[in-house]
């Protein structure tokens, strides 16, 4: 009946008195509509839950749902790491102002909506990549999307503004003069690796560069990097966002992520110092430093990576394997499934 009547014409339907809104009482949609991809909902399914109210609060405001990264205040520097250690970046009237080398998120993220807002240093000295450059990084300094001025500047096409540096010019040079604020809208989709370590997908961007799509979902090669092309190296998912420091006074503010996808534990890039006060032998195993912020915990032989989940705790992905490490006592607890109160305790020697 439903199936008929969606392909009915809408003059007919509307000349038999009937209507297409479910009756009273009932949640809008259908369930007898044929099954989407995945098998899971029907077209215009009932079931199907609605999106999550979310509240715009337009031009310069994050979204009621956006993790606020940079905010203007000191407060919101704690948000980001230089090194490994405090951000060294400076905060002038507001913004953040490049200088001290990169500077990262503490903070993990896969998937996610980034809105930042940047100026080029005024007036505009040198050219080409020399004027204003930095670089929003995705993936621990991997990825780069270019920030450069770009105003009158002529540079080679896949270094310019709003590039996906070295790979992909953008489709239109939005640039405003330098000394202007200016915003990128930025969608993430990070590469995956299988269990094995090997590229499952590639990495996508789509850029808006002041409102304007200059990247349109774009499928990165590798990593981005200057006069190279670089494999995809086996990485998490979830890496810190970084911005680059190229030598430019280069200014930052309002700075908000939305995590997408099926969102999970939050992951952290921990400080070496915190990692290094972890690894080591201890009475019942040993932990081993890994690459990119990250455990590895010998359990009966078998290795397993484990992710930072706060400062202090950390969790496999593959297995139901938590570890609570309290550096000052050298002690660390194992839970394997979640019955807490059975954490084993593994003393470091
Ligand atoms: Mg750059």
């Amino acid at each position: 009946m439903h199936r008929s009547l969606a392909l009915a014409p809408l003059s007919l339907v509307a000349a038999l008195g009937l209507a297409l809104a479910p009756q009273q009482g009932q949640a809008p949609g259908y369930t007898d509509t044929p099954l989407l991809p995945g098998g899971e909902w029907h077209v215009h399914d009932s079931r199907r839950p609605s999106p999550v109210a979310v509240q715009s609060f337009g031009c310069g405001k994050a979204p009621s749902d956006a993790i606020v990264l940079f905010d203007g205040s000191e407060a919101s520097l704690f948000a980001w790491q230089s090194d490994g250690g405090a951000a060294k970046w400076k905060i002038e009237q507001g913004a953040l102002v490049a200088g001290g080398g990169n500077l990262s998120t503490r903070g993990a993220w896969g998937d996610c909506q980034l809105h930042v807002e940047w100026a080029a240093p005024t007036p505009p000295q040198s050219d080409s990549q020399g004027r204003g450059n930095s670089g929003v990084f995705f993936g621990f300094g991997r990825y780069e999307v270019q920030v450069l001025d770009s105003y009158n500047n002529k540079t080679y096409a896949d270094g310019s503004a709003a590039s996906v540096y070295g790979q992909y010019p953008p489709l239109v040079n939005v640039a405003l003069a330098p000394g202007q604020w200016q915003t990128y809208d930025i969608v993430w989709t990070a590469p995956r690796f299988d269990a094995e370590g090997k590229l499952a997908s590639k990495a996508r961007l789509t850029v808006l560069h002041n409102g304007v799509v200059v990247q349109n979902n774009v499928e990165l090669t590798g990593p981005t990097g200057w006069v190279g092309r670089v494999p995809y190296p086996t990485h998490p998912e979830r890496m810190p966002i970084a911005f680059q420091d190229h030598g430019n006074p280069v200014r930052y503010r309002n700075v908000w992520v939305r995590e997408l996808g099926n969102p999970r534990q939050k992951e952290f890039m921990l400080p070496d110092a915190v990692l290094d006060s972890y690894a080591g032998e201890y009475n019942k195993g040993k932990f081993t430093r890994l690459p990119d912020g990250l455990l590895s915990i010998d359990l009966g032989g078998v290795d397993t990576v484990l992710h930072a989940g706060s400062p202090t705790r950390f969790y496999a992905l593959t297995t139901d394997v938590q570890v609570e490490f309290d550096a000052e006592k050298k002690l660390a607890l194992v839970t394997v499934g979640d019955d807490f109160s059975r954490a084993m305790q593994w003393e470091k020697k």
